[in-house]
Protein backbone atom coordinates (compact mmCIF):
# COMPACT_ATOMS: atom_id res chain seq x y z
CA UNK A 1 0.00 0.00 0.00
CA UNK A 2 1.37 3.71 -0.99
CA UNK A 3 1.90 5.68 1.97
CA UNK A 4 1.29 9.56 0.85
CA UNK A 5 3.55 11.96 2.99
CA UNK A 6 3.21 15.12 3.77
CA UNK A 7 3.84 17.87 0.73
CA UNK A 8 5.85 20.10 3.39
CA UNK A 9 6.80 17.98 6.27
CA UNK A 10 6.67 14.47 5.11
CA UNK A 11 4.24 13.60 8.15
CA UNK A 12 2.04 10.41 7.51
CA UNK A 13 -0.63 9.65 6.93
CA UNK A 14 -1.57 12.35 4.48
CA UNK A 15 -4.34 13.03 2.28
CA UNK A 16 -3.59 13.87 -1.34
CA UNK A 17 -5.92 17.61 -2.71
CA UNK A 18 -6.50 17.76 -5.85
CA UNK A 19 -7.24 21.18 -6.64
CA UNK A 20 -7.66 22.91 -9.63
CA UNK A 21 -8.91 26.37 -9.98
CA UNK A 22 -11.35 27.38 -12.96
CA UNK A 23 -9.13 27.57 -16.19
CA UNK A 24 -5.79 25.95 -14.71
CA UNK A 25 -4.60 22.74 -14.48
CA UNK A 26 -5.11 20.87 -11.49
CA UNK A 27 -2.77 20.60 -8.27
CA UNK A 28 -2.29 17.50 -6.19
CA UNK A 29 -1.14 18.44 -3.11
CA UNK A 30 -0.51 15.83 -0.39
CA UNK A 31 -1.10 17.65 2.96
CA UNK A 32 -1.01 15.95 6.95
CA UNK A 33 -3.73 16.78 9.00
CA UNK A 34 -2.49 19.92 10.24
CA UNK A 35 -1.39 20.98 7.45
CA UNK A 36 -4.53 20.07 5.61
CA UNK A 37 -6.44 21.74 8.31
CA UNK A 38 -6.76 25.42 6.15
CA UNK A 39 -7.84 23.16 3.63
CA UNK A 40 -10.50 21.07 5.47
CA UNK A 41 -11.60 24.27 7.05
CA UNK A 42 -12.62 25.94 4.39
CA UNK A 43 -14.38 23.41 2.48
CA UNK A 44 -16.52 22.90 5.54
CA UNK A 45 -16.96 26.30 5.53
CA UNK A 46 -17.96 26.53 1.56
CA UNK A 47 -20.42 23.58 2.59
CA UNK A 48 -22.00 25.59 5.34
CA UNK A 49 -22.23 28.70 3.41
CA UNK A 50 -23.65 26.88 0.39
CA UNK A 51 -26.55 24.70 2.21
CA UNK A 52 -27.20 28.23 4.39
CA UNK A 53 -26.48 26.30 7.45
CA UNK A 54 -23.80 27.37 8.91
CA UNK A 55 -24.62 30.95 9.74
CA UNK A 56 -22.11 31.17 13.23
CA UNK A 57 -19.46 30.84 11.27
CA UNK A 58 -18.45 35.04 11.46
CA UNK A 59 -16.75 36.15 7.92
CA UNK A 60 -15.82 39.62 8.04
CA UNK A 61 -15.63 39.53 4.47
CA UNK A 62 -14.49 42.31 2.34
CA UNK A 63 -16.36 46.25 3.55
CA UNK A 64 -17.89 47.49 0.91
CA UNK A 65 -16.25 50.43 -0.40
CA UNK A 66 -18.32 53.55 -0.71
CA UNK A 67 -18.30 55.20 -4.41
CA UNK A 68 -18.79 58.06 -2.96
CA UNK A 69 -15.17 59.52 -1.89
CA UNK A 70 -12.95 61.74 -3.73
CA UNK A 71 -13.17 60.71 -7.30
CA UNK A 72 -9.82 60.75 -8.72
CA UNK A 73 -9.67 62.15 -12.18
CA UNK A 74 -7.63 61.19 -14.62
CA UNK A 75 -4.95 63.42 -14.26
CA UNK A 76 -5.23 65.74 -17.69
CA UNK A 77 -2.73 64.12 -20.01
CA UNK A 78 0.28 66.94 -20.54
CA UNK A 79 0.84 67.74 -23.82
CA UNK A 80 4.75 66.27 -23.18
CA UNK A 81 4.72 65.11 -26.36
CA UNK A 82 6.30 67.67 -28.15
CA UNK A 83 6.75 66.89 -30.93
CA UNK A 84 9.68 68.61 -32.91
CA UNK A 85 7.96 70.12 -35.59
CA UNK A 86 10.12 71.18 -38.90
CA UNK A 87 9.78 74.91 -39.41
CA UNK A 88 7.84 75.14 -42.22
CA UNK A 89 9.90 76.25 -44.40
CA UNK A 90 8.59 79.15 -46.86
CA UNK A 91 8.07 78.18 -50.18
CA UNK A 92 11.04 79.41 -51.76
CA UNK A 93 9.75 77.50 -55.35
CA UNK A 94 7.32 80.16 -55.91
CA UNK A 95 9.40 82.99 -55.18
CA UNK A 96 11.49 81.11 -58.36
CA UNK A 97 8.15 80.69 -60.27
CA UNK A 98 7.33 84.34 -59.45
CA UNK A 99 6.62 86.25 -62.83
CA UNK A 100 9.43 87.97 -64.08
CA UNK A 101 8.90 91.31 -65.09
CA UNK A 102 10.64 91.78 -68.15
CA UNK A 103 11.07 94.66 -70.25
CA UNK A 104 10.04 94.46 -73.99
CA UNK A 105 13.06 94.37 -74.98
CA UNK A 106 14.30 91.74 -72.80
CA UNK A 107 11.75 89.41 -74.33
CA UNK A 108 12.45 89.79 -77.43
CA UNK A 109 16.15 89.43 -76.75
CA UNK A 110 15.06 86.07 -74.74
CA UNK A 111 12.99 84.75 -77.83
CA UNK A 112 16.26 85.81 -80.06
CA UNK A 113 18.30 83.71 -78.33
CA UNK A 114 16.32 80.94 -78.36
CA UNK A 115 16.40 81.14 -82.35
ZN1 LIG B 1 2.28 18.51 6.78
Amino acid sequence: MKITACDLDKQTPAKTYTITAEGESPVELDLCGEHSAPIEELIGRARAAREGADQAAEEPGPAPVPKRGPARRAAAKKATARKAAPAKRTATKAAARAPKIMTLEEIEAQKRNKG
